[in-house]
């Protein structure tokens, strides 16, 4: 009951589709309150955030675009450590105030190089919006402002997250079993 395959692995329900959505709601009040006045310029993170992205600028009651960028650090299920290109943008960030959608944040190094790339690009400010961080994976000094949930150091699927291209349509998010590396 409640588990799901991908692959060749099984995973156990971890968060509901309902406690994604409260969380999501609670982030797009914050976000609404810190930019009121302004008019910010989303940067979702694909593949992976492109769920969360959706949702979150539903969530969201400010005037608002949004554009995204392609990394990638990734093989299977676990971290390579090493961050793949950074597809550019069409955007003008130059004086914007951005906010990086992202599904999971990890070692934290993905966001660390995309912090420094934007830093270049001269806007007004950069945040990052984060619904999922493992803490205890962390291998540098990263602040996510806006989180829905710090979670244990396991791999997860589900809701826009994968495993080797698939699982992301999943409503809920996953959980490697147990029993599982
Ligand atoms: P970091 O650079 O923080 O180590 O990794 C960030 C990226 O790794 C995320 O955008 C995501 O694509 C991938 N990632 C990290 N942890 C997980 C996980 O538990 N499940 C999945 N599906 N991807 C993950």
């Amino acid at each position: 009951m409640n588990d799901i395959t991908v692959h060749d692995k099984t995973f156990q329900l971890f968060l509901s589709e309902t406690e994604i959505q409260t969380a999501i709601n609670r982030i797009g009040q914050q976000i609404t309150v810190d930019y009121k006045g302004r008019t910010p310029l989303f940067i979702g993170v694909l593949n992976g955030a492109f769920m969360f992205c959706s949702d979150l600028m539903k969530a969201v009651d400010v005037s608002c675009e949004i554009t995204f960028v392609r990394l990638s650090s990734y093989t299977g299920t676990k971290s390579t450590g090493e961050v793949r290109t950074i597809m550019s943008l069409q955007e003008e960030v130059a004086g914007r105030d951005i906010i990086l959608v992202e599904d999971i944040v990890d070692t934290g190094l993905t966001m660390q190089k995309a912090l420094k790339y934007f830093h270049t690009l001269n806007p007004n400010s950069v945040e990052i919006a984060s619904l999922l961080v493992k803490p205890d994976a962390l291998q540098c000094e990263l602040d996510v402002k806006y989180r829905g949930f710090d979670i244990p150091e396991k791999f997860v699927v589900g809701y826009g997250l994968d495993y080797d291209g698939y699982g992301r349509n999943f409503k809920d998010i996953y959980q490697l079993k147990l029993d599982q590396v």
